[in-house]
């Protein structure tokens, strides 16, 4: 006669292992399918205008090094394998800024605008632009430590750089501009809490028109140099790159004898 208490136990063993198994099956189910939605959201953004964008725009040419300039002039691509979550969160929230501006006749957003360089016309999307104050305005979606980093030290040159070409545009499309401003959205707070909604402006004034000039005439001396030599600023005669570097997120990474490592 099997004694009554070990043939509980081993059911209890039994119901564990089972109970073990279920939970086992069930996470494996759930990692499957939290596997499936990233690769969902991975093709999305792959095949997003964004990324199959070989043009040089605005925002890719505000740069110190020479060779990364060269880079985004000749189309090559971004960083391969790169996390594109938090543009994928500033693309979403872009769109949305575009519909909540877009009744308001004091503004014109998602604006296509053509800059022409001389040599070569370059195109981009103006996020807003307001008539009143005549002020050339791009959103930035950014978390906290990028916003302490612009209030502390300004306007990043990347974005100064975007905002001159823009305005540049509307200038010679008749338009005003009195001012550019970045328009910082916050990623973790509210609109009026913390930091909140921060904005960060500069006059077109004589510095900043002396500005514009200078990288322009920087675009397209380095526009010419490349198509001197044979279009790939990897192998061609761009040295400036060992002075100046700003090599973080550089598509180059892979293929620069200068790269560092910050
Ligand atoms: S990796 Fe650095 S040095 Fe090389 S092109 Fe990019 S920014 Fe310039």
């Amino acid at each position: 006669m099997t004694d009554p208490h070990v043939e509980l136990a081993e059911l209890s063993v039994a119901a564990i292992r089972e109970e073990g198994m279920r939970l086992k099956a069930a996470a494996v189910a759930e990692e499957r399918l939290r596997r499936r939605l990233i690769r969902g959201v991975e093709e999305a953004q792959a095949s997003a205008p964004r990324s199959l964008q070989v043009e040089a725009g605005p925002s890719q040419v505000g740069t110190v090094c020479q060779r990364r300039l060269a880079a985004a002039l000749a189309g090559v691509p971004g960083l391969p394998g790169a996390d594109r979550w938090l543009a994928t969160i500033g693309t979403a929230v872009h769109a949305w800024l575009d519909d909540a501006f877009a009744g308001d006749p004091n503004f014109v957003g998602d604006w296509e605008v053509q800059i022409n360089l001389g040599a070569f016309t370059m195109r981009g999307t103006l996020d807003l632009y307001c008539r009143e104050s005549a002020t050339v305005i791009d959103h930035k979606v950014v978390g906290a430590r990028s916003m302490d980093r612009i209030l502390r030290a300004g306007m990043p040159l990347v974005y100064k750089a975007q905002l001159a070409l823009y305005a540049l545009g509307l200038r010679q499309m008749g338009y005003e501009t009195k001012a550019v401003a970045l328009a910082l959205w916050p990623r973790e707070s509210g609109l009026n809490n913390g930091k909140g909604m921060v904005m960060v402006s500069q006059a077109v004034d004589a510095e900043f028109l002396m500005f514009t000039d200078d990288l322009v005439n920087r675009i397209r001396q380095t526009q010419a140099e490349l198509l001197k030599y044979h279009d790939d600023p990897a192998t061609s005669g761009f040295e400036w790159a060992d002075t100046e570097k700003d090599c973080s997120f550089c598509p180059m990474q892979m293929r620069c004898s200068s790269y560092e490592r910050y």
